[in-house]
């Protein structure tokens, strides 16, 4: 029989908004429904058509050294990198607030300006992509990479940069005006280098160079592809309707210009310069120095040697050089309990809800093999891989919920995997689970303490013993970076600060929870066992009508929860109760 439908169906738009209510219901903010979105085409046909451009300001009020304190958190070493690429990109990023908010309008017309492009110096894996995209995140704009070597490849010279500033606006959600305020990376870029003994590809390669100067100060670059057929007819269609045509370009003139590369050769080029130039210390640096430490003094002679074209150093003005890490950096990189290695396995793992924790022996291990591997941190990533492998093949099969990654189990799969199978709840397993679980929330809490001033500045929140335990249990129940942990136990903080002001509105009583009893429920809503309506209607239920009635008898109305009147809220009522009798009688 045919079922009859009575329900009308729901439009796409209110069937995500349904399914989304529901997810959030079953399971909080963490899970959130997103559609396939189906990327349409701004429809204008006109100026006069287009919804009206807000100006853009872009919300920044960073300094140079608050950048460096962030990107601390994150990057091991680089010391001196992060504060050339944090200064120089607070500055330029506050020139162009400063313009936008027209403090300085005439003087960025200045005709010659130059931009503060960076070149970044270094070998692979040593962390350049990561800080550019920690400082594009923090300061909230958009960020692409590119290759340089995709540049001189297909011989396509200037095509592929104009798709770079394309793809910005892409990243920004087609805001123009958010994309002419973003920051392109290229790297490779020492690959464009015209080198003296080559032949033939140097011409393509210095092509490339000379395609790179226009954007690097400031062009337009139509949002429609040249040479697209499609793009074309769409646009020929538009003008024989409107006799108008679309006014869709971006504007480089603040776009960031980030470049990036080994520069292998460099270091030589550099040591020939200052040791012929007879620079006193020049000689004596030659016999002691590593090679990547001359890099440092690299000038722009040097990578005008290295076979780049003098206007495109100068569009270069900023240096900044990575060093090259070492086995125990490599170490510290899988400690921090941001680093992105080390998480992306968590939820890895996470996605079969199994809950993995490593040991520091597995750790140094595997800093040991990606060290000898020479790509730098990059080595990590297939070091890990290759260790948890056989792992993440057959503990979804065997039901296992809880994984100690420690070195003896990890280094010899077969054995463990087998002893898995005959006994799924060894206590072997669990008690070495339980005791990583135990020293991640040590490390977490000792972290913590040792880094607090860098996080105080950006979270506001002082910290306690009991905080720190709590953002340390948040942490290791979920896979977060630190400073999300952080940034929900403020949170939590704040919500519970404001039930004070709900339980006035709504019961004209004037409760304080003192600071030890906000931590205590902070510390029960990270483990999950109560949440803010619930503490609102316990404190109601337990505290309401005692306080109403010696509001009522004494005209008191300002009541410190303890955390021990919180836990025996009848006991404190009861002494209150005397106590304000008392002073009355
Ligand atoms: P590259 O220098 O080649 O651009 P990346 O920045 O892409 O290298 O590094 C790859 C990954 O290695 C990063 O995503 C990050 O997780 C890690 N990494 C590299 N260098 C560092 C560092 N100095 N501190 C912390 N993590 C790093």
């Amino acid at each position: 029989m045919k079922k009859e439908v009575n329900e009308k169906i729901p439009t796409p738009k209110e069937l995500e908004k349904e399914i989304g209510e529901f997810l959030s219901k079953r399971f909080g903010d963490n899970v959130k429904f997103m559609s396939p979105v189906v990327m349409t085409h701004r429809e204008t046909t006109d100026e006069q058509e287009a919804p009206p451009k807000k100006k853009q300001t872009i919300e920044f009020d960073l300094k140079p050294e608050d950048l460096v304190a962030y990107l601390d958190h994150y990057i091991i070493k680089q010391d001196q990198a992060k504060s050339v690429l944090a200064t120089k990109i607070c500055t330029h990023f506050n020139r162009v607030k400063r313009f936008q908010t027209g403090e300085d309008s005439e003087a960025l017309d200045m005709v010659g300006q130059i931009k503060n492009n960076v070149l970044m110096i270094g070998p692979t894996g040593v962390g350049k992509t990561y800080m550019v995209k920690l400082i594009a995140k923090r300061i909230g704009v958009p960020f692409v990479k590119g290759d340089a070597t995709k540049f001189s490849e297909t011989g396509y010279v200037g095509g592929d940069v104009e798709d770079l500033v394309r793809d910005l606006v892409r990243e920004a959600d087609g805001d123009i005006d958010a994309a002419q305020y973003g920051i392109i990376y290229i790297d490779e870029i020492d690959k464009i280098a015209s080198g003296k003994n080559l032949i033939g590809a140097d011409v393509s390669r210095t092509g490339v160079q000379r395609a790179l100067l226009k954007p690097m100060e400031e062009t337009d670059v139509d949002m429609k592809v040249p040479h697209d057929p499609i793009s074309m007819m769409q646009e020929i269609e538009k003008f024989r309707k409107t006799g108008k045509r679309d006014k869709n370009s971006v504007n480089t003139k603040h776009v960031l210009f980030i470049m990036s590369g080994a520069f292998q050769e460099l270091p030589e080029i550099i040591s020939k310069r200052m040791n012929t130039q007879h620079i006193g210390f020049g000689g004596s640096i030659g016999k002691t120095t590593e090679k990547n430490d001359w890099l440092k003094y690299a000038k722009s002679e040097d990578l005008i040697d290295y076979g780049f074209e003098s206007e495109f150093v100068g569009r270069l003005p900023v240096r900044a050089v990575f060093e090259k890490l070492t086995e125990q950096d490599l170490f510290k990189i899988l400690k921090n309990p941001s680093n992105p290695i080390v998480l992306g396995k968590k939820l890895d793992f996470g996605a079969y809800g199994i809950d993995i924790k490593f040991d520091d022996a597995l750790l140094k291990q595997l800093a040991n093999t990606a060290f000898k591997e020479n790509t730098g941190a990059r080595g990590l990533v297939s070091a890990v891989e290759n260790a948890l492998l056989p792992f993440e093949k057959r503990l979804p099969s065997l039901n296992i919920r809880r994984f100690p990654a420690t070195e003896a189990f990890v280094s010899d799969p077969e054995r463990t995997l087998s002893l898995l199978a005959e006994d799924p709840g060894s206590d072997q397993w669990m008690t070495a689970f339980d005791q990583l679980l135990q020293s991640e929330r040590d490390h977490i809490a000792s972290y913590l303490n040792d880094n607090w001033d860098q996080w105080m500045d950006q979270y506001h929140l002082s910290l306690t013993p009991v905080r720190a335990k709590v953002i340390a249990d948040y942490y290791s129940r979920r896979v977060v970076d630190i400073g999300t942990a952080i940034g929900v136990v403020k949170t939590f903080h704040e919500k519970i600060k404001e039930i004070e002001l709900k339980f006035f509105k709504t019961h004209e009583i004037n409760i304080v929870l003192e600071e030890e009893t906000v931590d205590y429920l902070m510390g029960e809503l990270a483990d999950g066992s109560t949440t803010i309506e619930g503490i609102y209607r316990k404190l109601t239920d337990n505290f309401k009508d005692g306080l109403k009635l010696i509001l009522e008898k004494t005209g008191k109305n300002r009541f410190f929860i303890s955390k021990g009147a919180l836990l025996s809220p009848e006991e404190y009522l009861n002494n209150l109760i005397r106590d304000e009798l008392r002073q009355i009688t």
